[in-house]
């Protein structure tokens, strides 16, 4: 078993793959024991395809882990303030039936934890599809 900061989890939604440098990459013919940087350039997600860029450490610095201990502080307060209760419901995406769960955010678009529908940008769009807020609906 890795230390979980050796062990590196894609960020993109609805992947959550694991790479774990005991096991390696069978499919990206990656062998055991290559540490998560030091796998080749162009190495990508084997269940999403997504790019290194794409991978956080489970612990240590640069960790999702991390990243969400500083934000709550600010928007959560917000939040409670607005009303935990309302505003709270899961949407749904109407295209692709991605669901927005508002208790979790959407950590690869940057959108914290405990962040309301009503309260995501403009501007944000269905992780899975692309589709703009205008497309979901109450779950
Ligand atoms: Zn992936
Ligand atoms: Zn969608």
């Amino acid at each position: 078993m890795s230390l979980p900061e050796e062990m590196h989890q894609c960020q993109t939604m609805n992947c959550g793959y694991i790479y774990d440098p005991d096991r390696g990459d069978r499919k990206g013919k990656i062998k055991k024991g290559i540490q998560f940087g030091d796998l080749p350039e162009g190495w990508k997600c084997p269940v999403c395809g997504a790019t290194v860029k794409a991978f956080r450490p489970l612990a240590g610095p640069g960790s999702a882990h991390e990243e969400n201990a500083k934000p709550p502080a600010e928007t959560g307060a917000k939040n409670v303030e607005e009303g935990a209760e309302a505003g709270m419901e899961k949407y749904t995406c109407d295209i692709c039936g991605f669901e927005y769960n508002p208790v979790e955010g959407d950590e690869a678009a940057g959108i914290a934890p405990g962040t309301a529908f009503d309260d995501l940008p403009d501007d944000y769009e269905c992780p899975v599809c692309g589709a703009g807020k205008e497309e979901f609906s109450v779950s």
